[in-house]
């Protein structure tokens, strides 16, 4: 099989097609016809074997996931998804592994209409880039930057999920069958929150996706917002199978700094606290934001609670 012949086979016809889409797979360069009026929003995600999964991982979650985190980012800034592209690195031609992959895509692609509008293909070690479009209306769009003294900070979902996941394929966590299939399940195919960003766009003063954990995804929106928070690490939303798989410190532990749970964090002002009420967000209010920039946490009592020692995941730090 050519390179030619495995885009046809198992990339041309894997997503939504669209009608603002006007060329797609197959000339130079993919022509789309962008929503009058509103911004578009890119975002480029890359997924490398051995550093951001580990390569027995199975083609269809990569699949997945590889769109999910990407998705993700566009949830992050209230936008509406509509075209992706795909670079990918094989080492080669697996056929069954391709139609997985390809499998795992569609499975976000199809129900959030968005087009694989075109892509590269080579030959080199595992490693799939996605770049996702969306476009937001310029007067709603969720930054890092705009939260203010007084606004409170909510999550949404559940935390610390995804880095349970993570212990238990690194063999760190034993645990009975039922318990790690739900948390396994968190880890490799994350939901993003994408209706909820949209939704978010008449409340929330700023907003982040958490991909590298509570802590270090916070820390972004307050320094770019100079401002500082006040956190009540007690209230933070851990799901019932996390509460089962670990002891309460070691699950607190996770929710404030494992990521890959691709939940959303973002700030709400006491003018729009009702109005969020009233959206179909599922989220949870953590603490509020400080006019003292820092990150300060507290436990039920009051008494600030230690930071953790290791805050997130950064590439050439680990
Ligand atoms: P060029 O050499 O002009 O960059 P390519 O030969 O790399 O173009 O690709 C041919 C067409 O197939 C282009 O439209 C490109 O966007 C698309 N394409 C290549 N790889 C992929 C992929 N993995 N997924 C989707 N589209 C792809
Ligand atoms: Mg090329």
């Amino acid at each position: 099989m050519t390179e030619f012949g495995l885009i046809k086979k198992f990339f041309a016809e894997v997503g939504a097609v669209r009608s603002d889409v006007e060329l797609s797979i197959g000339d130079d360069c993919a022509l789309i016809r962008p929503p009058a009026e509103q911004l578009l929003a890119i975002t480029t995600d890359t997924l490398v074997a051995g550093v951001h999964f580990l390569p027995d991982v199975s083609a269809f979650d990569l699949g997945y996931k590889s769109v999910a985190v990407n998705l993700s980012d566009l949830a992050a800034m209230g936008a509406e998804p509509a075209w992706i592209t795909l670079a990918l690195t094989l080492a080669n031609i697996n056929e069954a592994w391709l139609a997985e992959f390809s499998r795992g895509m569609a499975t976000l692609l199809k129900p959030y209409n968005l087009q694989l509008i075109g892509g590269d293909t080579t030959q080199g070690p595992l490693t799939i880039t996605i770049q996702a479009h969306g476009f937001v209306p310029s007067s709603s769009v969720l930054k890092r930057a705009n939260a203010q003294p007084g606004d409170k900070i909510y999550v949404t979902g559940t935390l610390g999920d995804a880095g349970a996941g993570l212990r238990i394929i690194k063999q760190m966590l034993k645990l009975p069958e039922a318990i790690m299939e739900p948390l396994l399940l968190r880890l490799h195919r994350p939901t993003p929150r994408v209706k909820e960003g949209i939704a978010l766009r008449q409340v929330a003063s700023s907003a982040i996706d958490i991909s590298d954990g509570l802590i270090a995804d916070l820390t972004h929106i307050l320094t770019s917002s100079r401002v500082g928070a006040h956190l009540d690490v007690e209230t933070l939303p851990i799901s019932p199978t996390l509460n089962q798989a670990v002891d309460r410190a070691t699950a607190l532990q996770l929710a404030l700094t494992a990521g890959d749970d691709y939940e959303l964090c973002f700030t709400v002002p006491p003018s729009h606290e009702t109005k969020l009420s009233r959206l179909p967000v599922e989220c949870t209010c953590i603490g509020y934001i400080e006019r003292e920039p820092g990150l300060r946490l507290y436990s039920n009592s009051g008494k600030s609670y230690p930071l953790p020692g290791k805050l997130g995941y950064q590439h050439f730090t680990n």
